[in-house]
């Protein structure tokens, strides 16, 4: 998910641009004489935002790292681990792909029978593929779903704040791509409606001309239908705005069906919190891949990794919402279990406590954003 969208100035004002979009409704518009376009209008609900149609709001710590994510082997004792963790803002986006990677490395041991640590998205994803080779594998996690920060994620599709743009090279781009093409096409493997997957127009909006975000950059054409909007050709109060499609997964109903597959292809989940690498070694299987997300700061003592908290309210659902929006500062996704609304990132607070100031501001910038449609 994307942290920094638009620039500081373009915070949305409800007021003063609703002209933009008049005309809207047009089907057709004509350029130096000729019909350009003929498609049908396009409607769009609008998310009825008010204090009294909140349902929870709930927190969650993303598993940050400056120079990204970790896809590396340990030997800890006469165990090879293979690390998979630290996905910051885009753990669900990039789950298949990072896991693909440390399969492949896990699997090179030569060994069948494997340990994942951790039961959030991305040890899941290593669990499958793991078993999809025919592996016996057993998941040991302090916590499951629906306990697990997977859940807490909003689940867009965007491989995005998942590292700081100045610890680029060439090749943490590389991973990055890779690792995004793959889990893309992972995504869409899956039976989508019963992994709680969906296609979505994401409607990106800001009152200064939109920045390009490096990440997206990197893989274009992973976000059809990317366009960017003129003002009568969006209802949203703003005047820029950007368009592209991607998937929207959704954690609640992901991530079960993920663990019910786990346990049908027969994999045994353990409950139980791992505290030092010499617990890590006891584990009876030879080969372990460590999913653990910011556990893996204590286990492993990886000084890097750092929490990003992420706070989200949710409103009573609206099926007719069919649309994703992000602003600064802002997003909202549609979801079966609510309208969800984001967010923060506040990078090193590890508090899991709710933020009433951060609440009322999300929640009165959505009200203001959807009162100003037109
Ligand atoms: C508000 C918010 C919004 C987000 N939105 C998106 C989004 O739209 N798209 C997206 O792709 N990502 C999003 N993310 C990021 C995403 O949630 C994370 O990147 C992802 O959940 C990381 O997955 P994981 O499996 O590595 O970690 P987790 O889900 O945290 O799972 C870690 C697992 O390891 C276990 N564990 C940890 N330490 C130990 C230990 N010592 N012993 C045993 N078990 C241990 C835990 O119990 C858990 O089972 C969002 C995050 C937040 C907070």
């Amino acid at each position: 998910m994307i942290a920094r969208q638009v620039p500081r100035r373009a915070m949305l004002k409800a007021t003063g641009l609703a002209a933009l979009g008049a005309g809207l409704s047009a089907c057709a518009s004509r350029r130096a004489g000729s019909l350009v376009s003929l498609e049908p209008p396009r409607r769009f609900a609008r998310v009825h935002v008010s204090e009294d149609r909140i349902i929870r709001t709930v927190v969650g710590l993303r598993p940050f790292r400056a120079s990204g994510f970790v896809v590396r082997v340990e030997n800890v004792g006469d165990k090879t681990v293979v690390h998979n963790y630290g996905h910051g803002g885009g753990g669900i986006t990039l789950s298949w792909g990072t896991s693909a990677l440390a399969v492949d490395e896990a699997w090179k041991t030569g060994e069948r029978r494997f340990a994942v640590l951790g039961c959030g998205a991305v040890g899941l994803a290593s669990a499958r593929l793991l078993q999809q080779r025919g592996a016996e594998v057993t998941i040991y996690a302090k916590d499951l779903p629906p306990q697990t920060t997977s859940n807490i994620a909003g689940g867009q599709w965007a491989p995005t704040s998942v590292m700081d743009r100045n610890r680029r090279t060439a090749e943490s781009d590389a991973l990055l791509v890779r690792a995004a093409r793959l889990s893309h096409r992972s995504f869409q493997q899956l039976p989508a409606a019963e992994f709680g997957i969906r296609w979505l127009e994401n409607y990106v909006l800001s009152d200064e001309p939109l920045e390009q975000w490096w990440e997206q950059e990197l893989v274009r054409d992973l976000y059809p239908e990317w366009r960017e909007l003129g003002p009568r050709e969006h209802p949203f109060p703003a005047r820029y705005a950007r368009r592209f499609t991607t998937m929207l997964v959704e954690p609640p109903i992901y991530l079960s069906a993920m663990l019910r597959d786990v346990r049908l292809a027969g994999g045994r989940v353990v409950v139980r919190e791992l505290a030092s690498r010499e617990q890590v070694q006891q584990l009876p299987e030879p080969v372990v891949v460590n999913c653990t997300g910011l556990g893996a700061k204590a286990l492993f003592g990886d000084d890097e990794l750092e929490p990003v908290k992420g706070q989200l309210t949710f409103l009573l659902p609206q099926p007719e919402v069919d649309y994703m929006v992000i602003t600064e500062g802002l997003y909202m996704f549609p979801r079966r279990d609510g309208i969800l609304l984001g967010g923060t990132f506040q990078h090193g607070v590890w508090s899991l406590d709710v933020d009433e100031d951060a609440r009322r501001r999300i929640v009165a910038g959505h009200r203001a954003l959807f009162d100003g449609m037109h």
